[in-house]
This record gives C-alpha cells, structure tokens and sequence, in this order.
C-alpha cells in the first residue's frame, strides 16, 4: 500500500490550488467561469471525449487543492454535482452517441450538468418519484414533474431527471437496499427491487418552450452559491436519446450517479479543512491569556488535535472510496462511507474553529458563521447522514 503521491498527482493538486485562488479572487457570478476555463469540470473525463482523463484518486487530490484556496463551498458543490453526479454517470452508462454528444462540452464548461431528483415526497426515499416519463409515439418520453431543491437550478443546460414510467407504481425498493443495483442499469431483466424508475438527460435549450421551468435560487442557510432552487417539467417532449440507461433501470442508474457523488463531492472540504486548521494552530499559538498562549491548555489542544483527526479520518475514507471505484468496484458502501464521515466531520471541525475563537468567532466577519452553515449542507445531499449510515448497515447485512 502507497500513500504518496506522484508528481504528476502533486502538479493537479498545486494546479487546481492555483485555480481555486484565481477562483476565489473573482465575483461569485464568474467563479465557475474560472473553474470551467481552468480544466476544473473535466479532470476526470476521458482524453477521447475531451476531458483530461485523470483517475478518480487524483481528481480527489485535486478537488481538495481547488477547496484550499476557493471559499465559496457551494460553487465546488455545483461544479461537483455536475463532473462527479452527471458527467463521470454518462462517461459510465451512457451510449458512446451520448458520451460524444455530452462529454466534449461538459468538460469544458460549456455545458453545465445537474441532478433533478429530489421532490416534495421523495428525497431520501427516491423511489416514491412522482413525476413521470410517459412513452411518446416516436419512441421519446413525456417528462412532467416537479423537482426541488436542485443545484445549479437556474444556470444549468442539461438536468438528470428521475421520473416514473407512466403506469407504473411506486419502484418496489428500499433506497437504501443497494448491494445489487449498480450492474443493473443496463441489465435486460432488472430485479424487481429496480424496476420502475427512468433516468433521462432533459437538455433545457432543446425542450419545448416553457416546458423546463427552473425557479429563482432559495434563500438556504450557506452554500448559497450552489443556487439551490426548484425545477418544472410540464409535458417535456425529449427524444429516444434522453434515455439513460434502460428505461426502468432507473434507481440503478441513480445509484450510481449517487456513488460517485458520496465519494467525491466533498473532497474540496479536505483542503478547507485543512486551511482552517493551519488557521487555528496559528490563532491557538498566538493568543494569550494569562501570559501564556491558549494553545497551552489541554481542552484547546485537544481540540485542535480533533480537528487533525477528522481531517485524516475523512481524507483516508475519500481516497479509499475513489480508488475503489478506479478499481471498478461498486465501492457504494466506500462512499457511504466517506459521504457520511466527512460531512459530520466537516460540520464538527466547523464548530471546533468557531469555539476556538470565543466571541471573536461568532461575529458574521470572521467567516466562522457560515462555514458553520455551509457544513450543515454537507450532512444532507447526495444522502443525508441517516441515509447513509443504513446503507452501510445494509452493506454488513443487518
Ligand atoms: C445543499 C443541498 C444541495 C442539494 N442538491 C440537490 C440536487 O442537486 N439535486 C437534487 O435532486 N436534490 C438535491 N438536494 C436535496 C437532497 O438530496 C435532499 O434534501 C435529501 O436527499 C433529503 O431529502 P428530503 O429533503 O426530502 O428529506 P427527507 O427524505 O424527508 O428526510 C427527512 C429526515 O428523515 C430522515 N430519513 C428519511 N428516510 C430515511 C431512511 N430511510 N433512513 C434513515 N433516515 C431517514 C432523513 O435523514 C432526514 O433526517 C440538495 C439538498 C441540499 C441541502
């Protein structure tokens, strides 16, 4: 086992650092722009179809650079959702007409991707979609539901829809019964478990007008630059080339769409966390009370100490997830693993930072609030915690 790193994984890492700083610098409307033009949204598509073709390990290497240097969490979730939940789905399941059609202008930014599952009754429990697919004459689909809750809502050109074929009840699974899905998406016969669910590309410029309708950005606690907001589908008439997958290989196909997001789509905390750490090392050695520094008091080493453990702790389950997936393992419960550790890490390392300033730390200007906030986000997409924690139940087969 090697835990170190090549050259060329320390050249992506110090790259997207860079990246991440230029980022950082520019208003929060071009941020993606910066991201895009940098490479940032296709490192781990293949060369052939435009992307730069990195392995998932170093894609996590160099997500954790970008998250060093750029703050603003919520823009890293975005470009996440739609190199890690819709661009590496389609490089996986996709048709090579469909990879060739998407991949080129998704890795260069050009084309920005999103996951349209969530409703009002189905969020961790995906499979009660209500919103359907009905087959069209021409061999198409007719997409209409309602979705929230979307990434990247407003400023999105392709959405992966989750809807239900016309006629058919609610998918007979548990969502969090996944040992068996992944290597259903293209199977002739899915277990009953899967059948049901429909994934489609609903490219927004291409639909009938008025029939893709996102709404305005939600007011959400942080990462208010992922610009959460709701999507409407009414009647959506999409080509036999919307299809992902086979139609009712629906939830597997989400499933995969949701391992490569668990295992990836924080890896930009690690070099937040890592940055606040070094910020409260500093500050810790720094203040003194008494004629000593705080840093001498053992609850406040300690609590530092903590900090360095859940870094390392989350660091070691992301890496371990995406080289499983490099490996082409399932790796679902590699990255329920790393989701669900990293996030709540992430959430408790936030509040470590904010208590170690005392008063200083509660003031809106020391960025301490919101990055409290921004965690939180953390714990709930892509699987909340709870989620994620019976997947990997599951997994040990409890
Ligand atoms: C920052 C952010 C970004 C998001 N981006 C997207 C996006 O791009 N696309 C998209 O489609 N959605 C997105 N979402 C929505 C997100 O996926 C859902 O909010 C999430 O899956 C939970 O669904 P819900 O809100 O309906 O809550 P519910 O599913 O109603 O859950 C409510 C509570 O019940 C618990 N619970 C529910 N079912 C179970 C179970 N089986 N086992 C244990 N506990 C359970 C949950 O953990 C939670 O505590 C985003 C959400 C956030 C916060």
């Amino acid at each position: 086992m090697d835990f170190g790193w090549t050259a060329a994984q320390r050249a992506a890492y110090d790259r997207m650092r860079a990246l991440g700083a230029d980022a950082d610098a520019a208003a929060p409307e071009d941020r993606m722009g910066v991201l895009a033009r940098g490479g940032a949204l296709g490192l781990a598509i293949p060369r052939a179809l435009g992307g730069e073709g990195l392995d998932l390990v170093t894609t996590a290497l160099a997500y954790e650079g970008l998250g060093a240097t750029l703050r603003d969490g919520g823009v890293l979730l975005a470009a996440g959702a739609h190199l890690f939940g819709v661009a590496l789905l389609v490089a996986r399941v996709g048709t090579a007409d469909q990879q060739r059609a998407w991949l080129p202008r998704m890795a260069r930014g050009d084309c920005m991707a999103t996951v349209a599952a969530t409703e009002a009754g189905a969020g961790s429990d995906v499979a009660s979609v209500q919103a359907t697919a009905d087959r069209t004459a021409a061999g198409g689909f007719r997409l209409t539901g309602e979705k929230r809750y979307v990434t990247w809502a407003d400023r999105a050109d392709v959405y992966l829809a989750v809807a239900r074929a016309g006629g058919e009840g609610r998918a007979v699974v548990d969502v969090t019964h996944v040992a068996h899905v992944a290597h259903v998406a293209h199977a002739a016969h899915a277990p009953r478990a899967a059948r049901g669910l429909t994934a489609l590309l609903v490219p927004r410029a291409a639909a009938p007008e008025g029939s893709v309708r996102p709404g305005a950005p939600l007011a959400t606690a942080g990462l208010r630059g992922a610009r959460l907001a709701p999507v409407s589908f009414s009647g959506c008439e999409l080509g036999p080339d919307a299809l992902l997958g086979r139609a009712g290989a629906g939830l597997a196909v989400f499933q995969i769409a949701m391992t490569y997001e668990r295992a990836l789509i924080l890896a930009f905390r690690l070099g937040a966390m890592e940055r606040a750490l070094g910020e409260a090392v500093r500050f810790t050695r720094e203040r003194e009370l008494g004629g000593q520094p705080i840093a001498r008091h053992q609850a406040v080493a300690h609590r530092v100490a903590q900090m360095k453990l859940r870094l390392e702790t989350s660091r070691l389950l992301i890496y371990r997830a995406a080289w499983a997936l490099d490996q082409g393992d399932r790796a679902q419960a590699e990255a329920a693993l790393a989701k669900w550790h990293t996030s709540d890490s992430a959430v408790l390392f936030a509040l470590d930072a904010l208590h170690l300033r005392g008063g200083a730390g509660y003031l809106e200007e020391s960025g301490l609030p919101s990055a409290v906030d921004d965690a939180l986000g953390g714990s709930i997409h892509s699987g909340t915690s709870d989620v994620l924690a019976t997947v990997v139940a599951r997994w040990l087969g409890l």
